[in-house]
Parts: structure tokens; sequence; C-alpha cells
């Protein structure tokens, strides 16, 4: 990537930060689908609120934009406390964390984003705050080096991640609770996208939310950009309102097909059956053809074809499914039906 554009990658991201931001419920009626976890969790929340205590340390995993963020800020007003929010690499030394733990008030909440990058050091000073409300510290160095030790006031970590499974054994089991969030039913997307279009103030049709839904990825973060985009093209070429044919021009524009599949999504199913004849390919040999990072391929592109049935891991590697054959209008192979 050039300069200018992860200059122009980074602006992209910081709007859709702080368009997150604006549209993010602050209800938990606002807070659509995910009744499971919604369950789990107001369960959790009305028993620490009955036994006047801070909520159980919480693990939130899922892929981005499900609303993990959002679910942490909502709990922190349904405790009436603050939210105070990290990243798992901006912790980079213990100093760090004990900076922010021992100026943490009374049934606070710490969120920590992205927890699969927290290191070992941070991991370390990390165990026994989570477990008994205890901040040991070194000071100096050498045989005159003496450990300290800070009593915590109660107070709640809530950590997110997209990778639980690099979470260290001995971190995952201090969280009282590990909440799965799911990809999104249809008419969840649709609720949500009603729900931004109301509070953006503009009109939307029935049709049009029917096909941003379709082509959400079942993800309410992608949803609310392609409606924010689709609203851009209402603005500057039609009359300020979004119907089918202003989705249908915003998504042709931007690539991304009716069901959501975007150039890479394409490319590395067309790599499967193209070059690959269909599967079973290993990760990295799909990695190297495609140019991506193998982990990248595995944490974001993966996770949506399957949940849309167009791939299939086996343990022999990844297929391509004949839905997949079907929406690129590649024929079948007679041998490869799936
Ligand atoms: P994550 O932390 O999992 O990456 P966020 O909590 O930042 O995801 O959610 C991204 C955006 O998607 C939020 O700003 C919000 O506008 C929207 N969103 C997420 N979950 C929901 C939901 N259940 N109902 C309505 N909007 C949601």
């Amino acid at each position: 990537m050039c300069m200018a554009e992860r200059k122009k990658e980074e602006k992209k991201k910081q709007d859709d930060a702080g368009f997150d931001l604006a549209l993010r419920p602050t209800t938990w009626g606002e807070y659509v689908g995910q009744e499971k976890a919604k369950t789990n969790l107001r369960l959790i929340i009305d028993a620490a609120k009955k036994r006047n205590e801070s909520c159980d340390h919480l693990l939130f995993y899922g892929q981005a934009g499900l609303g993990k963020t959002t679910l942490a800020y909502l709990i922190g007003k349904e405790m009436g406390v603050q939210v105070k929010s990290t990243t798992g690499p901006a912790l980079e030394k213990a100093g760090d964390v004990a900076a922010i733990l021992s100026n943490i008030e009374p049934h606070e909440i710490l969120f920590i984003d992205e927890a699969h990058r927290i290191n070992k050091l941070v991991e370390e000073i990390l165990y026994p705050a989570l477990e008994s409300r205890k901040l040991h510290f070194i000071v100096g160095k050498g045989p005159s080096a003496r450990t300290f030790s800070l009593d915590l006031p109660p107070f709640t970590v809530i950590a997110a991640t997209t990778k639980v499974n690099l979470l260290s054994n001995p971190l995952r089991s201090r969280f009282g609770a590990t909440i799965k969030l799911e990809y999104y039913k249809n008419e969840d997307i649709e609720k949500i996208i009603r729900q931004s279009a109301r509070t953006m103030n503009t009109d939307i049709t029935k049709e049009a939310v029917y096909i941003l839904a379709k082509a959400s990825r079942f993800t309410p973060r992608t949803a609310n950009r392609l409606l924010k985009r689709a609203r851009d093209y209402a603005e500057v070429y039609h009359n300020g309102s979004i119907d089918e044919y202003v989705v249908n021009k915003t998504l042709a524009l931007l690539e991304v097909d009716p069901l959501g599949l975007e150039h890479t999504d394409r490319e590395l199913l067309e790599v499967i059956i193209k070059k690959f004849n269909g599967g079973p390919v290993g990760v990295k040999a799909l990695g190297a053809a495609l140019s991506e990072e193998a982990g990248t391929i595995e944490d974001v592109y993966e996770p949506f074809l399957m949940n849309l049935g167009f791939l299939e891991r086996t343990s022999a590697g990844r297929i391509a499914t004949k839905r997949a054959y079907e929406h690129l209008g590649i024929p079948l192979d007679k041998q490869k039906l799936i």
C-alpha cells in the first residue's frame, strides 16, 4: 500500500469510528438480536445489582463489528458506572496496567479490546488483579528490588477478542463468564438498518432495507457502513432518500455483490475452484496464491464464507461448495459435488 492509499484507508477508518459512535445503541432496547448473550448478561447484571457488587469479569468473543464494545458500554450504563477503555496492544508494559488499575474507582469497568494481543508480562500482573484484586509491583532492580502489593477496589474487566483461541488458558479461566456473539439473522440486520436510518433522519424504502441487509455480511457495522454510503449516494445523485435504485447503484460502486461478497471473497473462492480444482487446499497455499496472510484468511474471509455455506473447512483443507460454484456462475465439475 502506498502512502496516499494508507492515508485514505486511515481517514476511512476514522470516519467509520465516528459513525460507529454516532449509531451505537445507548439502551438495551436498541441493542437488536443476540438474545442468548443478552439473557446471560441480564442474569449476571441483575445478580450483581441485587448483591450490590461489581459485575463478574467478562470475556466477549466474536467477529469484528458484531457489537462487543457496544455491549460493554451498555453494561456500564446498566450498572451506573464508568467504562475505561484500552486495548491489548496499548498495554505494553506491566506499568501500563498498574497505572490504569491503581486509578480505578470502585465498581468501574475496564474494557480491554483485542485481548488476544495482551503480552505475557501484562498477563502476569492481570492474574492476581482479576482473581483477588491485588496489584503486585516491583520497585528497584537486582538484590535491592522489593515487591509491593496494593489492594484494589471491586472492579470489572470486560475483555473482547476476535480470536479467543489465542488467549492463554490461565487468562481465560479468570473470567466469570465467556459470551459468544454470533452473526446476525437478516431480519435483525434489517431492524438495525431501519433504526440507524431513523437516527440519521434518512428515508429508506422497505425494498432498500431488504437489499442492504442481504449484503451486510450478517454484521451491524457493515450494515451501518453500507447505509452511510447509500445515504451519500442518495444525497449527491438522488433526492436524498434511499430506495432500491440507490442501494443497487451504491453496491455496484463498492463492488459488493447482492450477498455481500467483496472482490477478495470472490477471488478466494475462484482460486480454490480454478487453481485448486475446488479443493481441498491448505490455508497456507491459499494465502500464497492470494498474497494474503493465512491468519487474515482464517479470521476475516472464511467465517463469513462458511456462514453463507460457500466454503467448508475439512481436515484436508478448504473446499468450495456447490453453492459457491452456483453463485459465481462456474459450471460444476461432476466429481466435485459437495
Ligand atoms: P465490535 O466491538 O464487536 O467490533 P461494536 O460494538 O463496535 O462491534 O459495533 C459496531 C457498530 O455496530 C456499533 O457502533 C453499532 O452502531 C452497531 N451495532 C453493533 N451491535 C448492534 C446491535 N446489537 N444492535 C444495533 N446496532 C449494533
